[in-house]
């Protein structure tokens, strides 16, 4: 009998990159993974096909950039607590012996030492532009850590930084810093108005490529058995200013950028530690980011306006 591994999210920036007969999807509209029911659905029905289910990997969530999360901090705690309860739970009433769990960096500290590794998740209060967020997410960790005391079971969890690339949400209010800033140079080039850019460009952020973070996260289902989360990292860091300048770049952008001050630079940084991944796989090579951007421009502008916005 064929095995499979079920990718919750699918569609998503990070679900659509695992491609190929190993993975199953199911959208959101036939399985609402907030409703336990829904939930449980999914996974009988899962028992009755002609193959074996070998895994999950958990990329489904409510995911937004600092508009999206200061905006919405109600769903943003409902949801993502929901779905990771769920999935969680009714994988282990089902024997899945094997999953993935999706954290990400925002889950840290807002004061605390740099840079950022495994052990200092719960070392005090998350920024507040996030906090609903990352606490819902921080409980994912929780959840992994007692299920693999009281179950035995091989559930873990991957922390990515920023991740960006091809089938990105490109909402310019809600969604992350890369794709709404390739979005909002697209329409500026396009209209002659001045591309719009939040806040001071002092904040730095790191960013990897959603293929890598598949390829990487895939591995850690089937190599790695620890309690302790793994943070999925190129540990570079760039300031949004220098992003912006890539953007313009690779959009080929000559009109003028206008800084918005008033709008939130959200959290200053936070820098990892990735020795942790470099450790386990020496040889893995990331993915360049103005490689990976340029990638992702190709995509927009062939896929536009088909695109998630
Ligand atoms: P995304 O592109 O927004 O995709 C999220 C997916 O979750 C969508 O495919 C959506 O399914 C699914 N989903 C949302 N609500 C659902 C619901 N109620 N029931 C079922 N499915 C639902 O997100 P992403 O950027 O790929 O993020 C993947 C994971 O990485 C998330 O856990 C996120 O927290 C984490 N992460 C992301 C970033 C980042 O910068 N993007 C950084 C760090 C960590 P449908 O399309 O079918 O509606
Ligand atoms: P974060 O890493 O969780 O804070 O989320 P984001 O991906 O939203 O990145 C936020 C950083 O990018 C902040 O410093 C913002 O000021 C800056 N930024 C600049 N322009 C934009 C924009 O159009 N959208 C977003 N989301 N952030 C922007």
């Amino acid at each position: 009998m064929s095995k499979k591994i079920v990718v919750t999210g699918g569609n998503g920036l990070v679900g659509s990159q695992f491609e190929g007969n190993d993975y199953i999807k199911y959208s959101s509209k036939l399985f609402d993974l907030r409703n336990t029911n829904h939930v449980d659905s999914m996974f009988r029905k899962l028992q009755y096909e002609p193959f074996r289910l070998d895994g999950v990997i958990h990329t489904a969530a409510k995911v937004g950039g600092v508009g999206g999360n200061m905006k919405y901090k109600g769903e943003f705690f409902y949801d993502n607590i929901m779905m990771n309860t769920n999935v969680i739970e009714s994988a282990r009433k089902h024997n899945v012996k094997n999953l993935v769990c999706f954290l990400s960096t925002c889950v840290f500290p807002d004061d605390v030492e740099y840079p950022l590794t495994e052990k200092k998740i719960h070392l005090g209060p998350p920024h507040k532009s996030n906090d609903a967020y990352a606490y819902a997410k921080r409980m994912g960790d929780i959840q992994i850590r007692a299920y693999r005391e009281q179950y035995g079971l091989n559930y873990k969890s991957v922390i990515p930084t920023n991740i960006y690339g091809p089938n990105d949400n490109f909402d310019v209010e809600n969604g992350h810093v890369l794709p709404s800033l390739i979005h909002k140079c697209f329409i500026a080039r396009e209209s002659g108005n001045d591309f719009e850019v939040w806040g001071s460009g002092k904040p730095l952020r790191e960013f990897i490529f959603n293929k890598d973070v598949a390829e990487l996260s895939r591995w850690v289902l089937d190599n790695y058995n620890e309690d302790e989360p793994i943070i999925l990292s190129t540990s570079e860091e760039i300031s949004i200013k220098d992003l912006v300048g890539i953007v313009v770049d690779e959009m080929n952008y000559k009109g003028k950028v206008k800084w918005l001050s008033d709008k939130p630079d959200g959290q200053f940084r936070k820098p990892s530690d990735n020795s942790k991944i470099k450790n386990l796989l020496p040889k893995y090579k990331f993915t360049p980011i103005e490689d990976g951007i340029r990638e992702t421009v190709k995509w927009f502008e062939d896929n536009y306006p088909n695109i998630r916005k």
